[in-house]
């Protein structure tokens, strides 16, 4: 529980606590150690090497993991390709029941895959359950409505599957992630060989159990665990016909000059550093809601965060005060307790970055406010953090730096927030505040960024598509166009295989 520093704070930070309302921790069986999923069974790894997953909120140690190498990549893409065939000769009505059948089981175990989420990944439960589980439930059921409509999405006739997919994920929505990934790939006839982050594979390893309790064909969905190199070992695999990421900026640079001339399609979701707009007509405490919504979820662990505020002069001094007035009231602590606002930073060395970057804001001259609140002793915990006086060009403005960190800039016109807003290598997403539906439009038509949000941010549906422009990557996920990422045209069947 946190106490608050500021007057205005004191006024409202209530005199009673929150009992602890901590969720079942038994409601996720974790097993001591995981194969790999290839060809629809658990598998021994090659070379007989794994890796440990902790909890990061208390660094327990939760299960050995198997390490994939580059021959344990090989059998997986082989499976998937052994399987490819079968599962493009389904209709696509018949390939839409499983797909249905998968998105009920992960309703069914839903509150199993939220703890288990919460326990890896360090996300408050109250994320997991709300947000990562039932909206990877909605990709698969979406999807599975597109299974057999394929010909109606306005992407040619007959459009055909690509082949085998290598889908690399982060660690910021592992489930979630892992729905955007394998549920369009599945719908469009492809089959898929993916790689959870390092951090947090447990979620994906109880979906390859969903895939067999779902009887998918064996190979459709193959997973394998392991670090970097067995991401990149997978990328480099001749094997492959489309590469879809969702990561770093530099790790996405470093998979495009990869793939450069190789023929296989690749799709990119890499990093972000949003511009929030807030003009001065803004209901401003559903603004502040919305700052602390697009910043504060997830511990700012969001590729689309409302990480650069930009809030017009003349109300800043309102919003900076509310919005602090508003942080002194968050919950940071156990990720297992529903009354947890603020979780774990995912891992020593995300901690580390976060720590790192947010004292190059101080040396730069911003001025740095947290409230005041205690940390737990064991795991990885950063304070939410305010910048103000941030100069356009400090690393806290200009970088993505993946945590709780807001930097706040200002502006006076219309024009110079866009200037502001756009002043950036990355293009993934923006928040326009503001009473006038007129300024939304004029505001939202000059913003360079695949997903703009107004009056609240960090809204998510499989309906509509997300993506970037500039260093934020290319490609779609969800909607019609995320369809297209997993679909060759008729006359590029040729080269894309
Ligand atoms: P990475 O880009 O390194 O990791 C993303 C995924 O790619 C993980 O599964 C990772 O495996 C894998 N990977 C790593 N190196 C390679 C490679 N050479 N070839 C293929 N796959 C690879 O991100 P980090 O986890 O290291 O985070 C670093 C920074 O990236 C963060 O601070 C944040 O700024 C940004 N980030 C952005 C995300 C976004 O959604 N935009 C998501 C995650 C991070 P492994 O986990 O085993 O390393």
């Amino acid at each position: 529980m946190m106490t608050d520093t500021t007057a205005v704070a004191d006024l409202i930070t209530p005199s009673w606590d929150y009992a602890p309302a901590p969720e079942a921790r038994g409601l996720a069986t974790i097993q001591a150690s995981y194969g790999l999923f290839i060809g629809g069974e658990f598998v021994d790894p090659h070379a007989d090497t794994s890796f440990a997953t902790i909890a990061p909120s208390t660094e327990e140690h939760l299960a050995e993991v198997a390490l994939a190498d580059a021959d344990d990549v090989d059998r997986a893409v082989a499976a998937a390709r052994k399987a490819a065939k079968g599962w493009q000769k389904l209709s696509g009505a018949e390939r839409g029941k499983y797909l249905f059948r998968i998105a009920r089981l992960l309703q069914e175990r839903a509150r199993e895959f939220a703890v288990l989420e919460t326990l890896d990944n360090g996300k408050p439960i109250r994320e997991s359950r709300d947000v990562d589980i039932p909206t990877a439930a909605a990709h698969f059921f979406y999807h599975a409505g597109w299974a057999d409509k394929l010909d109606h999405a306005g992407l040619g006739p007959n459009p055909q599957p690509l082949g085998v997919a290598g889908q690399i994920i982060p660690w910021n929505f592992p489930l979630l992630m892992l729905a955007w990934k394998i549920a369009p790939a599945l719908a469009c006839g492809n089959t898929v060989v993916l790689k959870p982050a390092e951090t947090t594979p447990l979620t994906a390893l109880l979906f390859a159990q969903v895939c067999q309790q779902a009887d998918l064909p064996p190979g459709v969905v193959n997973i394998i665990t392991g670090a970097g190199d067995t991401g990149a070992a997978l990328v480099a695999h001749d094997g492959i016909d489309k590469v879809a990421f969702t990561g770093s900026t530099g790790v996405g640079k470093a998979i495009q000059r990869q793939l450069a001339g190789t023929g296989t399609r690749l799709t990119l979701e890499l990093g972000g550093k949003a511009a929030n707009i807030v003009y001065d007509d803004a209901p401003i405490d559903q603004a502040v809601e919305g700052i602390v919504d697009g910043i504060f979820f997830n511990q700012g662990h969001v590729c689309c965060a409302g990480s650069r505020l930009l809030v017009q002069e003349s109300v800043h001094d309102l919003v900076i005060d509310k919005l602090k007035t508003r942080l002194a009231t968050l919950r940071l602590g156990d990720p297992l307790d529903k009354n947890t606002d603020i979780g774990a930073i995912n891992s020593a060395e995300q901690l580390e970055r976060i720590t790192t970057l947010t004292d190059t804001g101080t040396s730069e001259g911003a001025e740095r406010w947290s409230p005041d609140c205690v940390l737990p002793d064991q795991g990885f915990w950063f304070r939410p953090t305010i910048f103000t006086n941030v100069a356009q060009a400090s690393r806290i403005a200009t970088e993505e730096i993946f945590g709780p960190v807001l930097s706040v800039l200002t502006f006076r016109t219309p024009d110079e927030a866009i200037a502001k807003a756009n002043n950036t290598p990355y293009g993934l997403s923006a928040g326009i505040w503001t009473d006038k539906g007129s300024r939304i439009l004029w505001t939202a038509d000059r913003l360079k960024a695949g997903v703009v949000w107004a009056n609240t941010f960090n809204r998510f549906d499989p309906t509509s598509p997300f993506g970037g422009y500039k260093e934020s990557g290319f490609g779609r996920e969800g909607g019609r166009h995320g369809l297209a990422g997993y679909l060759a045209a008729n006359d590029d069947i040729e080269v894309a295989r």
